[in-house]
């Protein structure tokens, strides 16, 4: 099969990349092919927030995969409080000041988008597993882009949007049995009285936690330090000049690494927070780190500052971390040389790691910043890429 570009992983931020291509200079989807194992569009979102039951985003309501920042407020402007939209349920589109997307209206947004859009046509249900690029004898260059099915795909470009993370494990805590992340929590199997520690001080945190005390659970909450309430998850000056222009000034990749890994540390909105406070669940700040582990004769434990406690479950909502070495495509381009910082792919100022080869979301932050995960980051990146679409058909390309 040959296209104009492969698209990596059928996520937001693909979505938002494509989108935009689709408005700045309108093209012949059938240039492009979205390799995406789950064969549809956002599941591993839809996942994520089906598992913790969010039920509103954290990013404000300009934040998401449409050209046009205003086209959600625009098409939800009813902002009530959080009070007011919890004591109806919820059924509005944007919640609060920041005019906040409730799940629902946000996936029927994107689902519209991606209707439009035509993208669903376009996805190939399988994996990349690895990508090589070739030149012509005329010079010219491309990728061969190898799937899970043993076929391949040759394409003139790669934006790789395939969001690739491995789970941040605190040191004393050991996985295993009744001890979980927590992306393998389930809160349909928490009953009533369980003995719950959720580690952690960001939102999945928080929201888990809530989750689980509202079944009836008496839940601990142990973050690390103290506590801090933040709206947004990362200060929106990230997204701005004033910030981002001193952050590409520093030329040092690794610095550059130091100071998204500083500013990304977690917090939660304080809506939660307050809901938080008025629950019965217990919050501790510890000064150390906290263990866990499951103890052959006791179950599951949980210590922290010299104290150790039995419970029925300990859930690390500790987050995870980008981190290219844990996907053979990029793995494979890692080791012919393309540079990275322990996993973080060193990109030009284009999102480039490689002729052609184009890297987007939280893999791109040496570049795009500490936002470069969120959807504010996923606008910020089809900003760079806006004019890099598939170019105008030519001879010889077989999907034209
Ligand atoms: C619980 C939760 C809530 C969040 N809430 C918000 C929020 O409210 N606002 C906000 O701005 N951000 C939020 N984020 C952060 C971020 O926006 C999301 O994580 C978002 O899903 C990232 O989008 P993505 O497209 O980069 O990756 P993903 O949504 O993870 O999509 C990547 C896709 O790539 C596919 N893939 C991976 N490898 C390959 C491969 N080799 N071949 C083919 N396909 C591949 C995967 O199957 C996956 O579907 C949240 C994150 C989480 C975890």
């Amino acid at each position: 099969m040959d296209v104009d570009t492969v698209v990596v992983g059928a996520g937001p931020h693909a979505l938002t990349v494509l989108a935009r291509w689709l408005y700045e200079q309108p093209f012949d989807v059938r240039r492009v092919a979205v390799v995406e194992p789950a064969g549809d569009w956002m599941t591993t979102w839809r996942a994520g927030f089906a598992r913790q039951r969010i039920d509103v985003l954290r990013s404000p309501g300009v934040h998401h995969p449409a050209p046009d920042d205003m086209a959600f407020v625009n098409a939800h402007g009813n902002w009530p409080t959080f009070e007011a939209a919890r004591a109806a349920a919820l059924c509005s589109g944007s919640v609060g000041p920041l005019q906040r997307p409730t799940t629902a209206a946000f996936w029927h947004f994107c689902r519209q988008l991606i209707e439009q859009t035509e993208l669903n046509d376009r996805l190939l249900p399988t994996t990349v597993v690895s990508a090589v690029a070739v030149r012509d004898r005329y010079g010219t260059s491309s990728w061969e882009v190898k799937l899970d099915d043993g076929s391949t795909i040759s394409a003139r470009q790669v934006v790789w949007a395939g969001n690739t993370r491995v789970r941040r494990v605190p040191a004393g805590v050991q996985l295993g049995g009744a001890v979980q992340h927590s992306n393998d929590v389930d809160l349909a199997a928490v009953g009533v009285g369980e003995r719950i520690a959720v580690i952690g001080g960001g939102q999945t945190a928080g929201q888990l936690a809530l989750r689980a005390a509202q079944r009836g659970a008496a839940v601990t909450l142990i973050s690390r330090g103290p506590r801090r309430v933040a709206d947004l998850d990362v200060d929106a000056g990230w997204l701005m000049e004033d910030h981002l222009a001193p952050f590409r000034a520093t030329l040092d990749p690794e610095e550059r690494r130091r100071v998204v890994e500083q500013v990304q540390c977690g917090s939660m909105t304080s809506d939660l927070d307050l809901e938080l406070r008025q629950s019965q669940i217990a919050r501790v700040a510890s000064a150390g780190d906290v263990m866990a582990r499951t103890d052959p004769d006791r179950g599951p434990v949980v210590g922290f500052a010299g104290v150790e406690c039995e419970v029925d479950r300990v859930w690390a909502a500790t987050g995870s971390v980008p981190d290219l070495r844990v996907a053979p495509t990029l793995a494979g381009l890692a080791a012919s040389g393309a540079p990275h910082i322990n996993g973080w792919p060193v990109l030009d100022d284009a999102l480039q790691w490689r002729d052609g080869f184009y890297v987007v979301g939280a893999l791109a932050a040496l570049t795009l910043g500490p936002a470069a995960g969120n959807l504010g980051g996923a606008r910020a990146a089809a900003d760079i890429l806006a004019h890099r679409g598939p170019k105008a058909c030519r001879t010889g390309v077989s999907t034209c």
